[in-house]
């Protein structure tokens, strides 16, 4: 187990060297203001450099991480990312500035900002777009008051959204967080909405319907088109949750299915990994008629400048204190002009074959309930391994033995046992190949060694964690000892 730095600690190591700022004849009090001096010397561990970078380098690999190897976590599209797009959006001119500056000295940011816009419709096939939201829920969260706003511009005042039972957990909360009440859609026996529960839900007390696509099960939804029309034969709107967008790129656009709204995961998609806790970014694109409510302020162009724009009486007013989160943007609109219109379909297309060979290759051993062509990602099931006592939650912890980080488990809920795999376009058929022995492996522990996967993982820094206690008795304090 790595130490803490400060057990490295030694009176006179030293790590940088810097000039002397203060000395006898010019005290630090001859400078800086009384108040402002400290009393004591501060704590800090006196290390030297190469501690300093092992002490880091160790403590990066005692959790799992993208750069060190396969990240299969379904839903969350935990890809590898070119470190170039970070490079660049760590550049001075984006990291420096100030969103209070005036606009004529910002054209550059603005223009990124104005022209990732247009991609994004582009993409999608919307009308226009807002770069505010900081993540997808806050994304939809922004989509659900815009659809409760076209209603009220109507006069009306709709009380209920509709959810399929495969939907991310995301869309009811935000539904219920904008005040509407969710009523949940079945699933047919092909993973899809059932288009007769769907029917007889409709109504005009319904105010629209947020759809996952491909849906949670990595499906693609089939009768979309037909979907669509039973909600605009009420004038209602149709919401597509396109987190996934990882497996439509350039093949298909929510806006040619007739979606009104749609949010992107630029986290997921575009060049920022989903699971890294930092910063995240939720744009939503929109057709015509919902233009108007997008969150003001606005990046628009007048003649060759671009300005930041208020004049939108019918706005639902600002989601994010400033313009969103603009280091993943820049990252973002980096990877666009990078790949271009054929490099965005060989991302979608390597990520669907990539997803169907394992697909393919685990049947062999797996469960896997709605077994037919899947988009980015598909779901197994541990159903089959109970009989050995074995639950899904063993094998996940048994893969980070065999170096690889587990996949999503007990997600999505229609699926018992589930284990949702998505590997991603960018690893290579080696890597997918190793992570099927480990599941074989499993596979054969399973039966014939079942102990072994009742107590993995074995080679992690920390073992099996109670989780339960871990949700009962929450603590987040530290205590040394
Ligand atoms: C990831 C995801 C979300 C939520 O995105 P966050 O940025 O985590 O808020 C919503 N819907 C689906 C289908 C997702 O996969």
């Amino acid at each position: 187990m790595e130490k803490l730095i400060f057990d490295y600690s030694k009176s006179g190591k030293i790590g940088v060297s810097l000039p002397d700022l203060y000395s006898e004849s010019k005290p630090a009090s001859s400078i800086l203001p009384i108040e402002l001096l400290r009393e004591k010397e501060p704590n800090l561990p006196e290390v030297s450099e190469p501690e300093v970078v092992r002490h880091f380098t160790n403590l990066s690999t005692m959790n799992h991480h993208v750069d060190k190897d396969f990240y299969p976590l379904g839903s969350c599209t935990m890809k590898y990312n070119p470190k170039i797009n970070d490079v660049l959006s760590n550049m001075p001119g984006f990291a420096n500035v100030h969103p209070h500056q005036p606009t004529e000295t910002i054209q550059g940011v603005l223009q990124i900002l104005y022209e990732i816009e247009k991609y994004l419709c582009e993409i999608t096939g919307m009308h226009s777009a807002t770069l505010q939201p900081a993540a997808g829920a806050h994304g939809e969260l922004t989509g659900v008051m815009i659809i409760k706003k076209y209603h009220e511009s109507k006069g009306e005042h709709r009380k209920y959204i509709l959810i399929p039972d495969s939907a991310h957990g995301t869309n009811p909360s935000s539904s219920c967080s904008s005040g509407f009440r969710t009523i949940s859609l079945k699933s047919n026996e092909k993973g899809c909405i059932d288009i007769e529960d769907l029917k007889s839900k409709m109504n005009e007390s319904v105010a629209g319907l947020m759809l996952t696509n491909p849906n949670t099960l990595g499906l693609f939804e089939e009768e979309v088109e037909q979907i669509v029309d039973i909600i605009h034969d009420f004038d209602g709107i149709v919401y597509m949750d396109g987190a996934n967008l990882n497996a439509l790129l350039g093949i298909v656009r929510p806006g040619d299915m007739k979606f009104d709204i749609t949010h992107m995961n630029l986290h997921k998609t575009f060049s920022t990994p989903h699971g890294g806790g930092g910063p995240g970014s939720g744009p939503i694109a929109v057709v015509e008629k919902l233009s108007r409510f997008l969150p003001v302020p606005r990046v628009v162009k007048v003649g060759t400048k671009f300005k930041l724009s208020y004049d939108y009486p019918d706005s639902i007013g600002k989601v994010m204190g400033l313009y969103g989160n603009f280091g993943v943007i820049v990252k973002a609109y980096v990877y666009l002009r990078m790949l271009g219109v054929e490099g965005l379909k060989s991302v979608s297309r390597n990520a669907i074959l990539n997803a169907n060979y394992l697909r393919v290759k685990l049947a062999e051993k797996y469960d896997i309930p709605y077994n037919r062509v899947c988009m980015h990602e598909f779901v197994a099931s541990g159903e089959k391994h109970k009989k050995f006592g074995i639950k899904t939650l063993d094998m996940a912890k048994r893969l980070l033995d065999y170096g690889f980080h587990a996949p999503t488990v007990y997600f999505p809920l229609i699926v018992h046992e589930a284990i949702m795999i998505e590997p991603t376009e960018s690893e290579s058929k080696e890597t997918l190949d190793k992570f099927v022995d480990a599941m074989y492996k499993i596979d054969e522990e399973a039966c014939n060694n079942p102990e072994v996967l009742h107590t993995a993982p074995h080679n992690t820094p920390v073992r099996r964690l109670d989780e339960l206690k871990a949700n009962k008795e929450l603590n987040v304090c530290w205590e040394k000892g």
